[in-house]
């Protein structure tokens, strides 16, 4: 479905992201993977899933302006398109307002809310001169409500469907549809770093601690899957998705529906 289209991935050494960027690949896109770690083995996994697109990586940091304007910039050299942005490098970081590291929110603001305008400013002339483009938002139910101890990442994510709800309208009679994808719970390292912190602080198994989490928030009592959201994001770039503008799509096991 996305042979010949190119799509930029942002944090897809690890995760969502990868889930996302090995599922674009293997309807025949092009990808460019973008994150920190282990970028080899990550490019491995997504050659290995590519049913014909080639596959690059970029280094950027996406809490510098810059680097994300070169990696744009990086892609469309290499390609000569991107045609599907997904905006998924985030971080978290868990403290009560008045205990939160300064450091820290300025962190997650600029890689979790800015890097999101950063990219689109830069990726979108391009999807609007060849008259198509889909950019995905990775936000999460905390797009949509709040935790508590995590002001920096609510904050964020709320600005990152806000942000969605904008670059929707401003592209409405193009080509390009901008929309938010809304997880849940996903067991990548992300959120492993807080079943590990929580099974410490309670004095539980790592198992007994996932229990917890998932039962204090998500009905379902299932973590969502990498590759259920990047079948979602598939989805998206499919022409069902031509009129599909602004939304913020949850997958999150009943999470906001309480
Ligand atoms: P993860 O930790 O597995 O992956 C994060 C990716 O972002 C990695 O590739 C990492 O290298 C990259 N990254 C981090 N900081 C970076 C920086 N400064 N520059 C470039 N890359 C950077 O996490 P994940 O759970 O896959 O999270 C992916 C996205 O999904 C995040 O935006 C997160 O907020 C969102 N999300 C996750 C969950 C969940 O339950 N895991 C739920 C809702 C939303």
């Amino acid at each position: 479905m996305l042979k010949g289209k190119t799509a930029l991935v942002t944090g897809s050494t690890s995760g969502i992201g990868l889930g996302m960027a090995k599922a674009l690949a293997a309807q025949g896109a092009n990808v460019m993977l973008n994150g920190f770690g282990d970028h080899q083995a990550a490019i491995a996994e997504v050659q290995a899933a590519a049913t014909g697109g080639s596959v690059a990586y970029h280094g950027a940091d996406m809490s510098k302006a810059a680097e994300i304007e070169d990696m744009v910039r990086a892609c469309e050299a290499r390609f000569g398109r991107i045609d599907v942005l997904v905006n998924n490098a985030g971080i978290q970081h868990v403290a009560p307002v008045d205990e939160f590291p300064v450091d820290k929110w300025d962190a997650i603001i600029a890689i979790n809310l800015s890097s999101v305008f950063h990219a689109t400013r830069a990726a979108l002339p391009g999807m609007k001169a060849r008259g198509w483009g889909r950019v995905l938002n990775i936000a999460s139910v905390h797009g949509l409500v709040a935790s508590a101890n995590k002001s920096a990442y609510v904050a964020a994510k709320h600005g990152v469907v806000g942000f969605t709800k904008t670059a929707a309208l401003e592209t409405a009679t193009t080509g390009v549809t901008v929309n938010a994808i809304c997880p849940g719970w996903v067991l990548t390292p992300l959120v492993q770093k807080q079943v590990d912190a929580r099974a410490v602080a309670e004095g539980v198994s790592v198992e007994e601690a996932q229990r917890r989490l998932l039962a204090e928030k998500e009905p379902s009592l299932q973590f969502t899957t990498p590759e259920e959201l990047a079948a979602l994001a598939v989805f998206l770039c499919s022409p069902a998705g031509n009129n599909i503008r602004g939304t913020a799509i949850n997958m999150d096991g009943g999470w906001v529906a309480q």
